[in-house]
């Protein structure tokens, strides 16, 4: 006899589970009862329909009743609540917009009713101006008064991942947003020193944060509504936004005899049957297994909802289909960061009391020669036994498809052995030979067998600082750029020719030294363990470092985060007004840098100033991520003044007033006289004739001219070539000279790749890449640098050697000896041998 299954919700899990029963049995009786309008929508779209990122409404209906009933021959029942069940009668009691109240019995029962947005019991809630966002009607409302234009400013209550995508989409629409969250951070699932990350992305973007601090009231006030949080603080805006997390929607089971957890999620067991026979339970509304922990939990996300629904469809049809649990598998948009995480969390092991282990690393999106590799910053957790236990990543590009890797590993209960060997796919615009996921294996493995001693900052943090020395071992540069207090400075490079220093100044200590991101970190902690130190490599470096500073930095001010450094809330004298600083919008010239890569957009901004009068505004957009820091250092470096910065989705834009004596962004022969005081200039020795090397060495003497430096490149045997004229020049040569002449690439076109030179194509390919990414080609690298003052010179002695004639280089090279560069480079503090 054909079974009669009665399904009771109609999106994720129960649309699932009727679309697969159906599948399974042709003759099943289908009906699947909705209590709202709309049945199987795109709820993951609703935030993104209201900041206008998807345009059109009825994308959001993936079904109409219709539909499925012509497709699956479901018997869809909407604007229709079950209100009861009796499980002893296999019946369910049902209120019918259109039929009134009736009955219905089943053979088999799947519920999915899925959770709702928490409306805590809080003075002045039910205001029409507090919104939430579950399903369509909500989502028009929203739209509705969004698009009326009335709108100016919101107040999202709660930075879980509905608020914040709520906030950002809002931000989208123009308005100004306050984010509040009543925790130390924002979404949950990532750990503190990874979430400040996605917090400094937040603001920078223009929303303005609270943590730690939740909602005592809520009141009308003026025409909008007024939050008052539990510090007693107040703020006023035209709409508030509730997303402080879910319930699950279970009243309706409450005296039905059926088991639920200590939240109202309904238990069910890995085949997801519930306590009452015949009757299943999918989605939002069930209580799982943490895959991880093994803990009980409830995982609120459509991937595992949806499969429930394909599994509990699968047991009522005969099949035996299990669920193993939940690992948490999620992801987010933050403006342009990509947030990711996977497993457990530092948070969750301790609450389960297991132990773990982590690293953290920042390695490139893709090869970092392959123009737009940006780098990411990847956290991953395991165990004594190697076994993978979570993973998180944050950053511009290239962070789901790792930690997507990283989840899959996690679900075949793989280790970080396993992540070493994984043979993953790789071209440079897509990865490097060894893929981040690789990398962190490595790493761990590293730690794991004892190469590598690995500490955390925190555990940093909590030794005597009498039991260590710490040691920088980052470039001079670097280190000048920004150290960590009390840190000495040794580059890895250096640091075998300065072991005894070493010695002497550690006097029995142990050594707790750091680099950038942990790489120079790891090799130094090989070479000073090798010579019988006890070192310690801090993870993740000082980028780490600087993000859990920048996190604490916020901690501390527990107030309104400024935009960037420049926005600001009005205030009045008691409550204050949700807005953001006016943006600058009166310039005398644009600048379009969007499309080029780092140094591109800063010599852009430096050749537009330089026909600018003192005073004046240059507005620029550029499209490069790095921008948004690089012009702050850059203004802050050449004394002009960067009177408003922002991002949108794709762009950012800074506007900067020229300084007074137009900064010293000018390569006038005092700021470099000045800067020569200072020991400020670059000189950089260009040995190789690489194509690859030669780019890279241009772009950063572009990058350095374009701050104000002196650079002086000094060329040198293979580096030469770049120089050449392409054509041929008669000069009187001897036999090894002429040898030189022949067998050398004549000039910058001819140049070679280091690596994958492919028999010339691979030049090729970069050329063409670089063409089509917008950044300069190295012969326009060439005459930039020459235009911008670079010192381009050519060594003597190398010329002599290989037979080389001034006549045969580009003009505007510079002969001299090894005393004209070393005299350079007395004035330098970057010199770098390329
Ligand atoms: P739902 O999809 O909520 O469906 C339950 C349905 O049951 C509802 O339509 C409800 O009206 C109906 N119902 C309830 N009680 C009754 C009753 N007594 N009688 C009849 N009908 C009833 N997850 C992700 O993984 N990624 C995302 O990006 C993401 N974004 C989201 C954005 C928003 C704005 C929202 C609200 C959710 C988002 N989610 C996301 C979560 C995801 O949508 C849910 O996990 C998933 O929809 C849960 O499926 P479900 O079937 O359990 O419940």
């Amino acid at each position: 006899m054909a079974k009669k299954v009665i399904i009771v919700g109609g999106v994720a899990g129960g649309a699932s589970a009727a679309a697969r029963l159906r599948r399974l049995d042709e003759s099943a009786e289908i009906i699947m009862f909705e209590k709202d309008e709309y049945i199987s929508f795109a709820n993951c779209g609703l935030p993104y329909y209201v900041g206008g990122s998807i345009k059109e409404r009825n994308k959001l209906l993936v079904q109409t009743p219709e539909a499925m009933n012509a497709r699956f021959m479901t018997d869809v029942r909407n604007n229709s609540e079950v209100t009861s069940i009796d499980f002893e009668k296999k019946e369910v009691s049902i209120a019918s917009k259109a039929k009134g109240h009736y009955k219905e019995t089943y053979d088999y029962l799947i519920l999915s009713p899925g959770a709702k947005a928490m409306k805590p019991n809080i003075q002045g809630i039910n205001n029409d101006k507090i919104l939430m966002l579950r399903n369509i009607p909500d989502t028009d409302r929203m739209k509705e008064y969004v698009d009326g234009g009335e709108v100016k400013s919101a107040i999202v209550i709660g930075g879980g991942f509905i608020g914040v995508e709520v906030a950002e989409n809002l931000v989208e629409r123009g308005i100004s947003v306050l984010l509040v969250e009543a925790a130390a951070h924002i979404l949950a699932p990532f750990d503190s020193d990874m979430v400040v990350i996605a917090e400094k992305e937040i603001m920078d973007s223009g929303v303005q944060l609270i943590r730690e601090d939740g909602v005592k009231k809520f009141a009308d006030k003026e025409g909008k509504v007024e939050v008052t949080l539990n510090s007693d603080r107040k703020f006023l805006a035209d709409m508030v936004v509730l997303a402080i997390g879910v319930v699950p929607e279970t009243e309706f089971l409450r005296e039905s005899g059926l088991k639920l957890g200590p939240k109202g999620h309904i238990i069910v067991n890995e085949r997801l049957e519930t306590n009452k026979p015949d009757v299943y339970a999918t989605g939002d509304a069930i209580e799982i297994i943490d895959f991880v922990t093994g803990l009980k939990t409830a995982i609120p996300l459509a991937g595992p909802a949806n499969k429930q629904g394909r599994i509990a469809a699968d047991n009522v049809a005969g099949l035996n289909s299990r669920f193993y649990g939940s690992q948490g598998t999620a992801i987010i948009k933050v403006f342009g960061l990509t947030a990711a995480a996977t497993g457990a969390n530092e948070k969750s092991l301790m609450r389960a009391d297991i132990s773990y282990k982590t690293i953290t690393i920042h390695p490139s999106s893709h090869a970092t020669y392959y123009p737009g590799s940006i780098p990411m910053t990847l956290k991953l957790i395991f165990n004594e036994e190697g076994k993978v236990l979570g993973a998180q990543g944050i950053g511009y590009d290239g962070v789901d498809k790792r930690i997507d890797i990283i989840a899959t590993v996690i679900r075949m209960k793989g280790t970080i052995t396993d992540l070493t060997e994984l043979e993953l796919s790789y071209a440079p615009p897509f990865s490097s030979a060894k893929d981040p996921v690789n990398m962190a294996g490595f790493v761990a493995q590293n730690v794991l067998e004892g190469r590598s001693h690995m500490i955390t900052w925190e555990e940093v943090n909590k030794m005597n600082q009498e039991e260590y020395v710490l040691v920088d071992v980052r470039s001079e540069e670097e280190y000048a750029n920004g150290h960590v207090e009390n840190a000495i400075n040794i580059p890895v490079d250096h640091l075998r020719e300065r072991i005894t220093e070493l010695g002497k100044l550690s006097d029995g200590k142990k050594i707790v030294e750091y680099c950038q991101v942990g790489l120079r970190g790891y090799i130094a902690d090989r070479i000073l363990t090798q010579h019988g130190f006890q070192v310690y490599n801090i993870t993740g470096g000082y980028k780490t470092e600087v993000a859990q500073r920048l996190g604490s930095v916020m901690q501390a001010k527990n107030s309104i985060s400024e935009r960037g450094t420049l926005g600001y809330i009005t205030v009045d004298s008691d409550t204050q007004i949700v807005s953001n600083k006016p943006k600058a919008d009166t310039y005398d010239k644009e600048l379009d840098a969007s499309g080029l890569c780092c140094p591109g957009p800063l010599m852009q901004v430096k050749a537009s100033l330089t026909d600018m009068m003192d005073g004046q505004i240059l507005k620029v957009e550029a499209s490069d991520p790095g921008f948004y820091e690089d012009i702050k250092a850059w203004c802050k470096r050449t004394n002009n003044e960067l009177v408003d910065l922002s991002k949108t989705q794709s762009l950012i834009i800074a506007y900067i007033k020229k300084g007074r004596q137009g900064g010293n962004h000018l390569d006038s022969a005092d700021s470099y006289a000045m800067m020569g005081q200072n020991k400020d200039n670059k000189t950089m020795v260009v040995f190789s004739g690489d194509l690859d090397k030669a780019i890279a060495s241009f772009i950063i003497a572009n990058g350095a001219a374009s701050m104000g430096k002196k650079v002086t490149m000094f060329f040198t045997f293979w580096g030469l070539t770049i120089l050449r004229k392409p054509k041929k020049v008669r000069t009187p040569k001897d036999f090894l000279g002429t040898m030189f002449g022949l067998m050398l690439p004549r000039g910058s076109k001819k140049l070679k790749l280091s690596r994958m030179s492919m028999m010339g194509m691979g030049g090729k390919m970069i050329r063409g890449l670089m063409k089509s990414k917008n950044v300069l080609s190295l012969e326009e690298l060439i005459q930039s640098a020459m235009k911008d003052g670079v010192e381009i010179v050519a060594c003597q002695m190398s010329m002599d050697l290989m037979g080389f004639k001034k006549e045969e280089l580009i003009d505007g090279v510079k002969i001299g000896g090894v005393g004209y560069y070393l005299s350079e480079a007395e004035d330098a503090n970057v010199n770098l041998f390329i």
